[in-house]
């Protein structure tokens, strides 16, 4: 068995279902028309194996960011992104920091490829301190822009100077970008050391087809390519996913616009954080115990130590999660 699992957990099955499920940041309108349609119809020609390395995808990606192709690579959903680009751009035994708190799949992903996890305070105003993370003399800087579970973006500033002065990669996951008013993917203009992963699970609704992508230098992303390996995106969820870049960006922006538009009215109704993400952070001092006991009245909330974050979706999904919160 290979050492570096050690540490490596399984994770418990937490998806019982529950009436209201506001714990995961997928979107709660549904999945876009265009591509429901097109992942109907893909399905009589799942007989067929996909594109080695979705190609037509990538263009379609390629569009979307303004990039070319060469600077795409596909996957299954980001996590797989993360985990290939983890593998392909350091040694066994080299440094990855992240943020804490941050996305937990960093350290697992970290764990996974024999890769040390150094974990790095964020600041008391939810940024990273460049300083503290350049003295990690890490091979991989892994940043989550806006973060999870906070939901801020961290400060150009921070970007910046870690793009310009890591030693090795700076890994930037911008899985909730959409919903930001920044991306930082203009600096890939500046830098071949620097990886920025998206995916098609949240802004663009399609989680269970797992679509994930990350852009970079060519150079870069082939080798990632040669990680992650062969076949990651089946058919379906690549004819989903160009169908979702083409034909539903209205419906996508419609929801964004919604989503800016709740996580205003959540600031005053639920005394939340300020966010830049889809979801929001409510502190608390006994979070594992109030999801508890809202998971008891049918809403499913995800639990941190110090609050718990809340996926946002239609008002009415959102008023009765304010009603459960406030009948503890
Ligand atoms: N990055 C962040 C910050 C996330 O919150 C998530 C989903 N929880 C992912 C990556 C992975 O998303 P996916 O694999 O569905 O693309």
């Amino acid at each position: 068995m290979r050492d570096a699992y050690r540490d490596v957990r399984l994770y418990a099955n937490d998806r019982e279902p529950c009436a209201i499920d506001l714990s995961d940041n997928t979107n709660l309108w549904g999945m876009p028309p265009a591509a429901a349609a097109a992942a109907a119809a893909a399905l009589a020609t799942a007989t067929r194996y996909p594109g080695v390395y979705a190609q037509e995808l990538k263009a379609a990606l390629a569009g979307y960011i303004g990039v070319t192709p060469d600077m795409v690579v596909t996957g299954c959903g980001s996590d797989d992104i993360l985990d290939s680009a983890f593998r392909a751009l350091a040694e066994p035994g080299d440094r990855v920091v992240y943020p804490d708190p941050t996305f937990p799949m960093a350290a697992t992903f970290a764990r996974m490829n024999a890769l040390i996890p150094v974990p790095v305070s964020m600041t008391s105003d939810w940024d990273v301190d460049p300083k503290t993370f350049l003295a990690t003399d890490a091979q991989i800087t892994y940043l989550c822009s806006p973060n999870n579970p906070n939901g801020r973006s961290l400060s150009r500033e921070a970007v910046l100077t870690l793009v310009a002065k890591s030693r090795g990669y700076v890994v930037i996951d911008e899985a909730y970008a959409e919903f930001a008013d920044r991306s930082d993917v203009d600096l890939l203009a500046q830098s071949d050391r620097l990886v920025i992963t998206r995916t098609m699970s949240k802004a663009f609704g399609l989680a269970g087809l797992r679509v994930g992508y990350a852009v970079g230098a060519p150079s870069v992303i082939a080798e990632i390519e040669k990680s992650r390996g062969p076949y990651k995106v089946n058919r379906v969820a690549e004819r989903a996913a160009i169908a979702a870049l083409t034909d539903d960006r209205q419906w996508v922006a419609d929801h964004i616009a919604l989503v800016r538009e709740y996580r205003e009215r959540l600031r005053y109704e639920m005394a939340t954080l300020d966010t830049d993400a889809n979801f929001v952070f409510v502190p608390l001092a006994n979070a594992a115990e109030v999801a508890r006991r809202v998971r008891e009245k049918g809403v499913a909330v995800r639990a941190f130590d110090h609050g718990v974050r809340v996926t946002i979706g239609p008002w009415n999904l959102m008023q009765a999660c304010i009603d459960a919160l406030s009948s503890l």
